[in-house]
């Protein structure tokens, strides 16, 4: 199906497009990548009365390491985050950026408009949050402001960003050493959404004892779930197959899934702990600095 007729804006910088949303109002909108907004429009489940494109603000694409700080501008794609240095070194950015949709949608799609989307089975929120992410937004009336990303989510598509205010910026601490991640959905083909997924970053010592742990369970709840009795089963504790086993129970016990076409609440609930298991152990080998490659798990696969 067609959109319903829009009005068309391509500001040239971040600033123009913040006070154009304003003035246009809240029927206005921004375009990233258009991977969620396009196929809404065409649906017509969302009909926005302007489109303020992104896509040629000089300068919004880059990820930049600045002491120790990793930066990913707004309209960065999944696709160079997948083949970026950055991806290789923190192995759970590529496990996420890799395993959106297809080549297509990563081709286009944008890691600030993955965040404002806020959709809660989106691959970025979980992974974000298990590492220490910040998102700078611009706003209308100038200037910008810096929101931990445990704040930025608020709901199911309802993040933090005030009425025209914009993501500039994604920033990301690279993780210390002896810290490992990993991030593990599983999905019933390439181009759908997850039924279900697990982001782990886990600080060890001596190999065997984690002293920090971080988990986010995406596609189970109306945003990412930060499972707190998970991570506590872990924290502080040695990596026993025990200690796991009661990190995934209580990872299962946080879930809050619906059911649906991905599969029923009790499916996804069993899919949380099998998930989580394998992003611990993954996570644990490549604290202890092991090469592990993990992709997402396929329908027939698990
Ligand atoms: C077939 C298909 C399969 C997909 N599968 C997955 C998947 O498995 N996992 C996954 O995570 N995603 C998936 N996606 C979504 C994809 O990752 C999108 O790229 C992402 O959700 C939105 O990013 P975008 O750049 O395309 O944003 P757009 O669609 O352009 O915008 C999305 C929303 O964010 C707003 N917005 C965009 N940029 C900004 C900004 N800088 N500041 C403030 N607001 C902004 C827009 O106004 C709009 O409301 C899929 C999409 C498709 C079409």
């Amino acid at each position: 199906m067609y959109p319903h007729p829009f009005r068309y804006y391509r500001p040239s910088s971040l600033d123009e497009a913040s006070s154009t949303l304003s003035e246009l109002g809240e029927d206005a909108k921004a375009l990233a990548g258009g991977q969620s907004l396009i196929p809404l429009m065409k649906l017509r489940l969302s009909n926005p009365s302007s489109l303020v494109d992104l896509n040629f603000i000089p300068d919004l694409s880059y990820i930049r390491r600045v002491n120790g700080t990793l930066h990913f501008g707004a309209m960065t794609r999944h696709a160079d985050i997948e083949n970026s240095e950055a991806a290789s070194r923190i192995p759970i950015l590529h496990d996420c950026a890799a395993g959106i949709a297809d080549f297509q949608v990563r081709n286009r799609g944008t890691i600030g408009g993955s965040i404002a989307e806020a959709d809660p089975s989106g691959d970025w929120g979980p992974v974000l949050l298990t590492l220490d992410t910040t998102a700078t937004a611009v706003a209308p009336e100038g200037g910008s402001r810096t929101i931990p990303l445990g704040e930025f989510f608020l709901d199911a598509y309802t993040t933090a960003l005030a009425p025209a205010e914009l993501v500039q910026e994604i920033a990301v601490k690279v993780p210390p050493k002896d810290t490992g991640g990993a991030y593990v959905a599983f999905k019933r083909c390439a181009p759908v959404y997850a039924s279900a997924s697990a982001a782990v970053s886990l600080a060890l010592k001596e190999g065997d004892t984690c002293e920090h742990a971080r988990i986010a369970l995406g596609c189970v709840g109306l945003t990412a779930i930060q499972p707190r009795e998970a991570e506590a089963a872990l924290s502080g504790k040695k990596m026993s197959p025990k200690n796991i086993e009661a990190a995934c129970e209580a990872a299962m016990s946080a879930a809050d899934p619906q059911s649906d076409m991905r599969g029923s609440a009790e499916y996804k609930r069993a899919l949380v702990r099998v998930l989580l298991k394998r992003a611990i152990e993954i996570a644990a080998r490549r604290a202890r600095g092991e090469h592990v490659e993990a992709s997402h798990e396929y329908a027939g696969r698990i």
